[in-house]
């Protein structure tokens, strides 16, 4: 399968120009000429990897560089800044903000794509970590987005393994309804609490014989715990 690439970009010529080039390099490349539609569509797609402009019309690069490296659900994704300026302190701070990589316009396609393989080649290496075992029975692969009960893949929609990812980052952490609801599609959606239990009776349903380790604390949330006995709910 061809990896794929968000590119955001408001100069269009510059889109224009690259696009084409990684696509014949073998990318899938979607193209956005401002950040808001990406971190939008990061809500059901998950590239390999984001270029993003430092000056855009929206938004700061480096904000948008902030937000996605600050959600558990997209932290993991590379980011190659794009920048005009040549300012070393932009350069840092970008870096600081958890960009991978940086490149200075002017560039040509081939250094942008040198940059891709080995910003690429780093995070496969990285990422071949990002295995969770809670038991050999129970896995969570964090990258292919997959649960593996007992070796059989659990159907889990995005929105339930978001909110198992969530869940087991601190296990035994208590997390509110609304702070579930915040993580998983921020403060500006308005969508009632139930919500949360309906996911979450869903989530339990497929981790079946491991339902129990997601337990309801009543009155305040849901917490992810590995002893099932501890139970409360
Ligand atoms: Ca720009």
């Amino acid at each position: 399968m061809r990896k794929q690439i968000f590119m955001v970009e408001d100069e269009s010529d510059i889109l224009e120009l690259l696009q084409p080039k990684l696509e014949s390099a073998g990318y899938a490349c979607k193209g956005f000429s401002t950040a808001q539609p990406m971190l939008q569509l990061l809500q059901q797609v998950i590239p390999d990897l984001i270029l993003l402009d430092l000056m855009l019309p929206d938004m700061d690069g480096m904000e948008a560089c902030k937000r996605l490296k600050s959600n558990p659900a997209t932290e993991s994704i590379p980011v190659i800044m794009l920048t005009a300026r040549t300012d070393i302190e932009d350069k840092i701070m970008g870096l600081e903000y958890g960009a991978d990589d940086y490149i200075t316009k002017p560039f040509d396609a081939k250094e942008l794509l040198a940059r891709i393989n080995a910003v690429l080649r780093r995070s496969s290496w990285e990422s071949s970590k990002n295995v969770l075992s809670i038991t050999p029975d129970f896995v969570i692969d964090f990258n292919r987005y997959e649960v593996h009960i007992y070796n059989k893949r659990a159907d889990l929609t995005l929105t339930e393994f978001k909110i198992l990812q969530l869940l087991t980052k601190r296990p035994g952490w208590v997390y509110n309804r609304s702070q579930i609801l915040d993580y998983l599609w921020g403060t500006d959606k308005v969508v009632i609490e139930r919500t949360v239990d309906v996911h979450i009776r869903n989530l339990r349903e497929k981790l079946g014989d491991f339902s129990g380790m997601i337990a309801n604390i009543r009155g305040v949330g849901y917490r992810f715990q590995t002893s099932q006995e501890e139970e409360l709910g």
